[in-house]
């Protein structure tokens, strides 16, 4: 390939085959450019995060893949459904009274076939995509990258590139090597997850929804069906708590936090667990550096916002197609440095900060103490839900609503601080 008169093997390298990495290397195949995926894993494999927000329909459009991901057979998700430790008062949030958001139903999805189905599309749309390829070391210079990796033969290869996409998840190949994760220190939590079955399912259209159990001790359970038999169940627990509470392994950590919420409990009577437990660290992050000069970071790479609202794969699918725009744009320019990819950086950490405030609400006490009494009017109920279908860009009116929604929760939390409200449910 051409870059101002410089042969490359391909425009862009982007290292991990995620819903983040197969975006970005989909929307510039798309563009015509010429795209190399490494993923050190062979797919199917498995991954945590199968619920799935509204918004990312329209993601799925602009990539071509809305059709494939919806004849695939995924679990039909209308809404989420939070229950307090009492078991009272569920709060439900129907995505069909979302504000702004076109195509309420979404899936709840087995990673594993998902991001494969992902991967595969990019394929088709002409990225190569080379599995069992990690990458070792990238060297940079003035007129490229060349990319070291490890095939799956055990041999080692190279291959030069003009602009590399860090897609690499958590490990952050190029983010760590320029910057680092700065961790969110109110958002310090643990998740332990399974699959079941044998738990007894919602009916009718709400069969395949999310449903949340809320903990005193701040920490929560999610219960995702994956299949008509299958639920993914896991506990967030605040590490503080964890620390105190643990279990010698991650099957026993998970059954004590399951029979330690009572509202969740007596689902699991009949229940058996089909796979083995893991535990994830899920602290949220930024990273300190998103792009530079020749690279672009995106999804869990960037950064990482507490699962509570099921941000991660929206975020990272989103922060790919734009990556992809500004490496087209960057590459038609002739110029791929930092400067280029500021704007970007800058979108990333917007929409971090904009599901932020409500991640980190949700570890408020007054928060929650709203969030289950329902907020005064119906409206602003409703524009707070179009922001947890995954509404990363609200009109102004619908930001008022949510910002009449914090302005509650703050006069929430002055009360409780003055001890007039009633304990935290
Ligand atoms: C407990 C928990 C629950 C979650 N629940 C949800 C949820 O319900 N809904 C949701 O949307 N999100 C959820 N998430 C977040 C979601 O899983 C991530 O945000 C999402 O997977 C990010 O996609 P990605 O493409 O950035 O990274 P990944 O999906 O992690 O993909 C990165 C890829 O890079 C590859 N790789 C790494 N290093 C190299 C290397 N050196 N060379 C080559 N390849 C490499 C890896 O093998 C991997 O396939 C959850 C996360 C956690 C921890």
């Amino acid at each position: 390939m051409d870059g101002a008169g410089v042969r490359w093997d391909y425009d862009v390298a982007v290292i991990g085959g995620g819903p983040g990495g197969s975006s970005a290397a989909t929307a510039l195949a798309r563009r015509g450019r010429s795209v190399v995926v490494l993923e050190r894993e062979r797919f199917p494999r498995f991954h945590i995060g199968e619920s799935q927000l509204p918004w990312t329909n329209e993601i799925l459009h602009a990539l071509g893949a809305r059709d494939i991901i919806a004849t695939s057979g995924f679990v039909e998700k209308w809404g989420a459904s939070f229950r307090p430790p009492d078991g009272a008062a569920e709060q439900y949030a129907d995505f069909q009274t979302a504000l702004e958001t076109p195509r309420p139903q979404t899936f709840q999805v087995l990673r594993e076939k998902f991001d494969e189905i992902l991967l595969r599309h990019s394929e088709k749309c002409g990225a190569r995509v080379l599995e069992e390829h990690r990458l070792l070391d990238a060297a940079f210079d003035r007129d490229g990258i060349t990319l070291h990796f490890a095939d799956r033969l055990g041999g080692n290869g190279t291959l030069r590139a003009g602009v590399m996409v860090d897609a690499s998840g958590r490990t952050g190949v190029l983010v760590k090597r320029f910057g680092r994760h700065e961790h969110d220190p109110l958002l310090l939590n643990i998740a332990v997850h399974a699959q079941y079955e044998g738990i007894p399912r919602a009916t009718g259209r709400r069969a395949g929804d999310i449903r949340m159990f809320t903990r005193p001790d701040m920490g929560w359970l999610w219960f995702i069906p994956l299949s008509d038999t299958v639920i993914s169940v896991g506990a967030v627990i605040p590490q503080a708590v964890h620390r105190r509470q643990s279990r010698p392994t991650p099957e026993e950590s998970l059954a004590h936090y399951l029979a330690d919420t009572p509202a969740a409990a007596p689902l699991l009577e009949r229940a058996q667990r089909v796979s083995p437990a893991r535990f994830d660290a899920d602290y949220s992050y930024l990273a300190t550096r998103m792009a530079g000069d020749r690279w672009v970071a995106v999804g869990d790479a960037a950064a990482f916002l507490d699962p509570i609202f099921s941000t991660g794969v929206m975020l990272a699918m989103q922060g790919g197609l734009e990556a992809a725009e500004a490496i087209d744009a960057g590459l038609r320019a002739g110029d791929v440095s930092a400067r280029a990819f500021a704007r970007y950086e800058r979108g990333v950490r917007r929409r971090y900060h904009h599901f932020r405030r409500f991640a980190v609400g949700f570890y408020d006490p007054a928060f929650r103490e709203l969030w289950y009494s329902r907020p005064p009017f119906t409206s602003i109920f409703h524009a707070v839900v179009s922001v947890l279908a995954g509404n990363w860009r609200p009109s102004v009116a619908t930001r008022a609503l949510v910002e009449m929604f914090f302005a509650v929760v703050a006069v929430k939390r002055v009360l409780r601080t003055f001890g007039r409200t009633r304990r935290v449910r």
